[in-house]
């Protein structure tokens, strides 16, 4: 059943100590993407929540090959969010704080009308910078976002916090 299925897939996430600077536990999430069965399951559990959802945008890089696999899944497209400097045509730039630094997200330019319904994914939600910076760009070319589907939620860092009143969908919380 499902409650099993997660369990397991919980148990293929690997922890790694101080990725990528000291005190930080990185969720490496890798081997659940190596995992066909496990794979196939997260895919079509958030699949599960896109409802009304017309697109779904993965955040580079692995909201990439978890959004992709949702999309296939629910039966609609994908577009990815990237770091900046990589799209060759941009529709909207946005810079946040990361806990050292900051970086900047971008959308690609002509394929997300106004009014669009987007589901957003990433494969875990830490302090929710990221999560809000991918919403914002959205929002920023007039897009409706319907959710937010992650497989791991931290949920000691509150990144719903940053996200106001948008369901969030985490498969797992840490
Ligand atoms: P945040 O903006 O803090 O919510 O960070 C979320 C983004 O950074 C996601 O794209 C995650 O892939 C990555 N990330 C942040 N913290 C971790 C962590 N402890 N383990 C794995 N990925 C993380």
């Amino acid at each position: 059943d499902s409650a099993e299925d997660l369990l397991r897939i919980a148990d293929l996430i690997r922890p790694v100590p101080d990725h990528p600077e000291p005190g930080v536990l990185f969720r490496d999430i890798t081997p659940v993407l190596a995992d066909g069965g496990a794979f196939a399951t997260v895919a079509t559990e958030l699949a599960a929540h896109t409802g009304e959802a017309e697109l779904v945008v993965g955040v580079e890089a692995r909201g990439f090959l978890l959004g992709a696999a949702v999309a296939l899944v629910a039966g609609l497209g994908t577009v990815p969010v990237r770091k900046a400097g990589k799209l060759p045509v941009v529709a909207a730039s946005r810079s946040y704080d990361l806990e050292y630094g900051s970086a900047t997200l971008e959308l690609p330019a002509g394929v997300v009308e106004p009014g669009t319904r987007i589901y957003v994914v990433d494969d875990v939600l830490a302090t929710g910078g990221t999560a809000a910076a991918a919403c914002a760009l959205l929002t920023d070319v007039g897009a409706e976002i319907v959710g937010f589907g992650t497989l791991l939620e931290l949920t000691a860092l509150q990144g719903r916090a940053k996200l106001g009143d948008l369901r969030v969908d985490a498969l797992l919380s840490a």
